[in-house]
């Protein structure tokens, strides 16, 4: 098992450095390089390689200060290379990442951006997803569609259920209060809304959570077809 340590940066992302070997760690969409640089350094890793989901700023806003700082190899989106600053390899949909013993797999989970992927770990326990899923919510559709985002939802629905999830936000307190009003009678969503209103009011991270909570309280997750699923998207769009 590999260690995952948490960089909380700008507003609310986190930027996650994946140490796969001794020493040695990837950053999985660094928004800025410093801050990650300095915990990087503070875990006496080495950063060797990015991992980016997409292409938006917040996610690959660092990529050449920590390409300056260290010389990484910069992997991400084949779809979206030409937005991706620095990227040496281009992924898509059954790709593999070698990161030390682990092998990552890569899911093209367009929707949030049209090519949007996710990296899966599953030596690691660890699934990168980006803007995807959050904890009981799903990244906005700015590119795709909610047919997009259900098969993506439905492709990391079918990983291990115990796989940990390291999104990108940390958006589980109002993503919670949304799911609350979708299905207020779901014991599950109930116990959890509670557990992450205490977390957050004593300022604690709620990132990673499993596939397992998704599946019993995410109302995107949970959505019987695109339909519900795009119906629930918009509602939430102005909540
Ligand atoms: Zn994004
Ligand atoms: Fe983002």
């Amino acid at each position: 098992m590999a260690t995952v340590i948490r960089v909380p940066v700008l507003a609310d992302n986190y930027v996650w450095l994946f140490a796969f070997a001794e020493g040695r760690c990837a950053a999985i969409d660094p928004a800025v390089a410093d801050p990650v640089l300095e915990a990087a350094a503070a875990a006496q890793l080495a950063i060797t390689h990015i991992l980016n989901t997409h292409w938006h700023p917040d996610h690959v806003g660092g990529n050449m200060g920590l390409k300056a700082a260290t010389g990484c190899t910069i992997i991400g989106p084949a779809r979206e290379a030409a937005k991706i600053p620095g990227i040496d390899r281009t992924v898509d949909h059954g790709d593999t990442v070698t990161l030390g013993a682990h092998e990552g797999h890569v899911l093209f989970v367009g929707a949030h951006t049209a090519g949007h992927i996710a990296f899966h770990f599953p030596t690691a326990n660890a699934l990168f997803c980006g803007d995807t899923l959050f904890a009981m919510g799903c990244g906005r559709l700015f590119e795709g569609t909610a047919d997009d985002m259900f098969r993506a939802l439905a492709q990391l629905k079918a990983l291990p259920a115990e796989t940990r999830v390291y999104c990108a936000h940390e958006y589980t307190l109002s993503n919670a209060r949304f799911a609350v009003t979708v299905e207020p009678d779901n014991a599950a969503l109930q116990a959890r809304f509670a557990a992450v209103q205490a977390a957050r009011a004593r300022d604690e991270p709620t990132v990673p959570f499993t596939l397992a909570d998704e599946l019993a309280t995410n109302p995107f997750v949970r959505a019987r077809d695109a339909a519900e699923l795009a119906e629930r998207r918009r509602a939430k769009d102005v909540f």
